[in-house]
């Protein structure tokens, strides 16, 4: 059985390794070569009657753009040989086109546009940077992502990555297009959803945007190899992402297709205590999984956006297994689906579980604390645990209604398998089989050899005794 550990072990980690996209993070110097002291824009988003996201921030999108970008702009000036700009001071509505011919005629090497998100549905969470298509503004916007975005991910924001957007016109944010257009490189940076829950925590004070402005500083400081005496800090030696791609670079090219694969293989029901274990796997060669969410009515509704597993779009990796523990109602005939989400929010939806039986339990008495009785709740024993969901063990002390655990070798091999594994032991039975096969072969090859020569022997004492 330990063979078998092993072989599956094996596999899994040969999956997790090299399926879906990678991005080597080794280090490497900037691509982008900047003659004297380096000049850079700071550009607030929106102003004047243009307000920008106006869901459920603590000011209009225009005013916290105005703040992070006037800290990034008094954190950029404590740095010795660098010149900064901001492309509005006050509260005024600017066109793209002049925005860009302002970064024109200051000779800028960078233009940052400083924004804050919200998405149509207010589920999005996490903070995404938006980079050139055009060589090879995509490879310097890629190295100054990674250091913007390595600094947010370090503070446990969620990571929505690097990206482009392909539009009519060439490029489809028109400030990137406008500035690009002038032979400058630019970059979008969306700090975080002001209208979701998880990120609101990040954004929700004028301390936050602040601090937003300092962080953007410290990664442009890195990127551009910068010292500051009054920071006392020296970033001269600074080692940025190493890029082996050349541009564009795949990770950042929009993902149109939804996920490959998603399935949720039944695990097991605990009627008792109202719970229904399942395994979910999922791929998507393109890009990484980011998110999922989870119904229980057979589609009708579905939960709000959860992380998924392991999902760390800057190395380009994800679990690609997890196990997924809900909490069902009293009264319910539960239906489950599980929606995959790649980084570009496409999504895949899985096959149905349709429970044979409806769940009736003393809902006052199981319901307080779902991971207290740990003998009821299926969870991560001889797994890995559940560290890289960022929220599955937390999250349900307060009440959630599901808990993930990220699943090893070792527990997938024990619980019901996936199709995957399925194929992967026939395929160890197969070899099993055919080593069997060649044994025996052998065996009775050498039996054969033993008795002719035996036969031989006994012709040749029979000759003997008749001569
Ligand atoms: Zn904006």
């Amino acid at each position: 059985m330990k063979f078998f550990k092993a072989i599956f072990g094996a596999s899994a980690l040969f999956l997790i390794l090299f399926l879906g996209p990678c991005i080597s993070a080794s280090a490497a110097g900037r691509l982008q070569p900047i003659d004297g002291n380096p000049v850079i824009v700071i550009d607030p988003g929106h102003g004047g009657e243009n307000m920008g996201t106006q869901t459920g921030g603590i000011w209009d999108e225009k005013y916290m753009d105005m703040v992070t970008a006037q800290a990034l702009y008094d954190e950029l000036c404590l740095y010795d040989n660098v010149e900064v700009y901001l492309t509005r001071t006050t509260d005024i509505d600017v066109s793209f086109q002049e925005r860009a011919a302002f970064a024109q005629s200051v000779n800028a090497d960078f233009l940052f546009s400083i924004h804050y998100n919200a998405s149509e549905t207010h589920e999005l969470f996490g903070s995404e940077v938006w980079v050139p298509l055009s060589a090879p503004f995509n490879n310097y916007g890629y190295q100054i992502g990674y250091e913007l975005l390595t600094g947010m991910q370090e503070r446990d924001l969620l990571i929505r990555g690097i990206k482009t957007r392909k539009g009519d016109r060439g490029e489809y944010y028109a400030i990137i297009r406008e500035t690009v257009a002038l032979d400058i490189p630019a970059a979008i940076i969306e700090h975080c959803h002001v209208d979701e829950d998880r990120d609101k925590g990040y954004c929700d004070s004028e301390e936050d945007l602040i601090q937003f402005g300092k962080d953007d500083a410290t990664a442009i400081a890195k990127y551009l190899g910068l010292k500051s005496s009054i920071l006392n800090v020296d970033y001269s030696d600074y080692q940025l992402v190493d890029i082996s791609d050349s541009a564009p670079i795949a990770s950042t090219l929009r993902d149109e297709t939804a996920p490959d694969v998603c399935q949720i293989t039944f695990l097991e029901a605990d009627y008792d205590a109202g719970y229904l274990s399942f395994s979910v796997s999922a791929a998507d060669y393109d890009s990484p999984l980011l998110y999922y969410t989870y119904s229980i009515d057979g589609g009708q509704t579905y939960s709000e956006r959860k992380i998924w597993p392991g999902s760390d779009v800057l190395a380009g990796k994800y679990d690609d297994i997890f196990i997924l523990n809900l909490a069902v109602p009293s009264g319910t005939k539960p239906s489950v689906i599980v929606r995959a989400y790649n980084m570009f929010d496409p999504y895949t939806e899985s096959n149905r579980y349709d429970s044979p039986e409806t769940f009736y339990y003393n809902e006052a008495q199981e319901s307080e604390d779902p991971e207290a009785n740990g003998d009821d709740v299926p969870s991560e024993e001889g797994g890995t645990g559940a560290e890289g969901s960022g929220e599955g063990t937390g999250a349900s002390a307060a009440g959630d209604s599901e808990s993930v655990a990220v699943s090893g070798s070792a527990v997938a091999a024990e619980k019901p398998v996936s199709f995957v594994t399925f194929l992967e032991i026939c395929l160890v039975i197969v070899i099993f089989l055919f080593i069997i096969l060649l044994i025996s072969q052998g065996i009775a090859y050498h039996n054969r050899k033993k008795r002719r020569r035996q036969r031989r022997n006994d012709a040749g004492e029979n000759r003997n005794q008749h001569r």
